[in-house]
């Protein structure tokens, strides 16, 4: 990354790469996940929030048809043609960015799939036969790997600089989709569509109440800042060797679980329902199930703690998420429990791990004049244990993605 002054303004570093003139700055956030956690394809319950941490492209336009991108990242300058998109033809770091050119030019042909029927509009209108191609700089104070989905950050932020520079008419639900199809086929990785929704559709101080089976949203309003809490991130800096078999083998007990209980997905499962579960499947698959089944309650019950009580009184749920990821689940890391609880054992009003779990982050909801106490004693525990120092930091609730400049 560069030091010099000029590069330290966002967008700065622009001009140091490319020689086109700047046509304008977007930005798309991180996300942090409140609570929801493995619910996503099991087409149930999520509720993150877009985080004060972004990701900033900076933008010139071109008059040929290349696609070109360079990030603080990594040296040098990747490019593509708009006449050659293609997922074989992307790797690496770029993918994310040209993925979503390629998504753009795809979605028309993908228009019945769910998570495209399901935020509706017309996709007709996305021909990127006569676009200009573009120079794009990329920045981002989204930590990478840490659970804040920095993917979701980097996809949001090219979706909405391309969309209005190219003037494609679509929806944030449909562009949502877009970054979950690029992320999917361009990168490769078999993820939700909860990222790119917190991020294209968050608000400041506000949750994103998403269905992942009708795709249906909703704002919902945290209200940390007036009751005086804030989210503290717990960084563990824990990257688990088996975190993706370990993934891959928990969707594989979800859908052995729906299939031996007679559903399409564990969604169409209450809490009722686990005693029957119990007399049927094995207890590992059990647990797996149970998990799932109550995580999809926690939420419903969060959205609404949230508005008949308020933030302060969520943490009992937060709480109890971590112990069924703890124990059901089996994602969580000795690293992620003390977070967890040293963070409720110095006045957190909850805490629980985030993400897909063997390793990465978990989240306190502390109140602000507890922060500091709770962050010393966090770092002071990772000590005594001999762990590796985690990284302590505050997050708030932020806008979705949006023009800078
Ligand atoms: P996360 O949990 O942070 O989303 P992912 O593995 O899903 O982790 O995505 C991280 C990847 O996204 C990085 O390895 C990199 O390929 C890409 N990425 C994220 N931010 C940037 C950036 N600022 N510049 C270039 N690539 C980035
Ligand atoms: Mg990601």
């Amino acid at each position: 990354m560069s030091t010099t002054d000029e590069n330290s303004t966002p967008g700065g570093g622009f001009a140091s790469v490319f020689d086109t003139e700047v046509v304008g700055r977007w930005s798309a956030p991180g996300r942090a996940n409140l609570i929801g956690e493995h619910t996503d394809y099991n087409d149930g319950f999520v509720l993150p929030f877009a985080i004060d941490r972004r990701t900033t492209v900076t933008v010139g336009r071109r008059d040929d048809r290349l696609l070109r991108v360079a990030s603080t990242f990594d040296e040098g300058i990747v490019e593509i043609s708009l006449d050659a998109l293609d997922p074989a033809a992307m790797s690496g770091w770029s993918a994310y960015v040209f993925g979503i050119a390629w998504a753009l030019s795809e979605a028309p042909n993908r228009a019945t799939a769910p998570a495209f029927s399901a935020a509706g509009g017309d996709l007709s209108g996305l021909d990127l036969s006569s676009a200009t191609g573009l120079d794009l700089f990329i920045e981002s104070d989204v930590p990478v790997g840490a659970g804040l989905s920095s993917s979701a950050a980097l996809e949001s932020s090219v979706a909405v600089a391309m969309t209005e520079l190219w003037g494609l008419d679509i929806s944030r639900q449909a562009l949502a989709a877009v970054g979950q199809l690029a992320e999917n086929e361009a990168v490769g990785a078999p993820t939700g569509i909860m990222d790119q929704s917190a991020s294209l559709l968050g608000r400041a101080d506000s949750a994103v109440f998403l269905d992942c089976r009708s795709l249906d949203s909703e704002v919902v309003e945290l209200g940390f800042e007036t009751a005086g809490l804030e989210i503290l991130v717990v960084d563990t800096h824990v990257e688990h060797a088996h975190a993706t078999g370990g993934y891959v083998d928990r969707r594989r007990s979800c859908e052995r679980g729906a299939a031996a209980l007679g559903v399409g997905s564990l969604r169409d499962l209450d809490v009722d329902d686990l005693e029957r579960a119990a007399e049927v499947l094995d207890d590992e698959t059990f647990r797996r199930v149970r998990h799932v089944v109550t995580e999809n309650q926690r939420v419903l019950d969060t959205v609404r703690t949230l508005r008949t009580d308020g933030p302060a009184a969520i943490g009992a749920l937060l709480d109890a998420s971590h112990v069924s990821m703890r124990d059901d689940f089996e994602i969580s890391v000795p690293e992620l429990d003390l977070a967890v609880e040293t963070a409720q054992a110095h006045g957190a009003v909850g805490a629980r791990m985030t993400g897909g779990g063997f390793g990465g982050a978990a989240i306190a909801l502390v109140p602000v004049d507890r922060r500091d106490v709770i962050a010393d004693a966090i770092r002071a525990s990772f000590a005594d244990a001999g762990y590796r120092a985690p990284t302590v930091f505050t997050v708030h609730a932020a806008d979705g993605a949006r023009r800078d400049s």
